[in-house]
């Protein structure tokens, strides 16, 4: 299969929603990151984004839609909360786990009987579910276990000749995956945090839960009620290790470390902020150290250029795990199986 990598355009879009509406994949521009869409509607439509990405089929796929009109349709009831909520945050990051409708093919649940819908930012997104006339439920469109693409090159890196087309809409703003949150109950659950904070949450509900695991790795046997999060995520090939501390005694250590990786033969790199200095050590950068969004919007292209770059280790500067800085956090952690070192 030839993978047609389009610029956004009206007959890009005309061009991609009657892929859609035919059954098959195309990989979408979000404010997230990019993600890869099927007929949310058609079985077996959904069963080619599990194959394309190599996805395990108990890992559920969220459902994009265009307007808040098509939501009753998908879901057997919308909560107080969750109305606050959408009113609140939609368009933007933030997916809600609401009851199913039995119109949702178990395939894109994997078989709950919740499903996760959002309305995207992204004018591009929606306008392709507006042309395809069909809610499209879109995982991330990398490869399992490789870290979200945030470019159309991330996605043709990964879907070249498994997708018949890749609607380019430039690099994505937020850069890592929505927020997830559970909003079946009064109280909402933050299964995965994203562009919509537990702080922003709070302020619009008066509470909020964050779920234990966002921040702590599985162990066997581990109930998880956000099964991504079970899987091995965003992990590069290069041994990561995450530095938190004052700033001073984080660069003095990771400057060390660096030091003893190049003398042991190994080919380290510094995921560090402009503003911190490393003596001329590799650094990719994770932008200005007083935006955590800018280390969101860099963090996936970073985890693919130490692979690219062939480094055997990432040594990487811990972000303030507040607000937006809870998700690099969580991807980070992930990235690095959760290995911390404190100084
Ligand atoms: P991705 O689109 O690749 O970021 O994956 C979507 C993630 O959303 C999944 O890995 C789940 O963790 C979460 N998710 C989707 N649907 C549900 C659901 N019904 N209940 C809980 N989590 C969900
Ligand atoms: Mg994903």
């Amino acid at each position: 299969m030839i993978t047609q990598v389009k610029t956004v355009s009206p007959e890009a879009i005309e061009e991609a929603a009657a892929l859609i509406r035919a059954g098959e994949l195309v990989g979408m521009p979000t404010e997230t990151v990019y993600g890869l869409g099927a007929n949310a509607l058609d079985e077996n439509a959904v069963k080619k984004i599990f194959e394309a990405k190599g996805r395990p089929g108990d890992n559920p796929l969220i459902v994009h839609v265009s307007s808040v009109k098509e939501i009753p349709a998908l879901v057997r009831e919308i909560p107080a909360a969750a109305r606050k909520l959408m009113d609140a945050f939609w368009p933007g990051p933030m997916t809600l786990i609401l009851p199913k409708a039995d119109c949702i093919p178990s395939a894109v649940s994997a078989g709950l009987d919740t499903v996760g819908i959002r309305l995207p930012a992204s004018e591009a997104a929606r306008a392709l579910i507006a042309a395809a006339g069909r809610p499209i439920a879109a995982p991330s469109a990398n490869r399992s276990g490789k870290p979200s693409p945030t470019t159309a090159q991330h996605v043709f890196e990964d879907m070249e000749g498994r997708i018949p087309m890749i609607l380019d809409g430039g690099a994505c703003e937020v850069g890592v995956e929505s927020s997830v949150i559970d909003a079946t109950g009064e109280i909402p659950v933050i299964l995965r945090p994203g562009g919509i904070t537990p702080e922003m949450v709070q302020e619009v509900i008066g509470s909020v839960s964050v779920d234990e695991h966002v921040m702590s790795p599985l162990s066997e046997g581990d109930v998880v009620r956000s099964p991504g999060m079970k899987y091995k995520h965003y992990a590069p090939k290069a041994k990561t290790v995450i530095y938190d501390g004052a700033p001073e005694n984080v660069i003095a250590a990771i400057c060390a470390r660096y030091d003893a990786l190049i003398a042991a033969g190994e080919k380290p790199a510094i995921l560090g902020f402009d503003e911190h200095d490393f003596g001329g050590r590799t650094v990719i950068s994770l932008g200005s150290v007083h935006h955590a969004d800018d280390a969101a919007a860099r963090l996936f292209a970073a985890l693919r250029e130490l692979d690219e770059r062939g480094e055997t280790a990432a040594l990487c500067e811990a972000v303030d795990p507040h607000g937006i800085g809870l998700a690099v956090m969580n991807r980070m952690g992930r990235a690095a199986g959760f290995d911390i070192e404190r100084v």
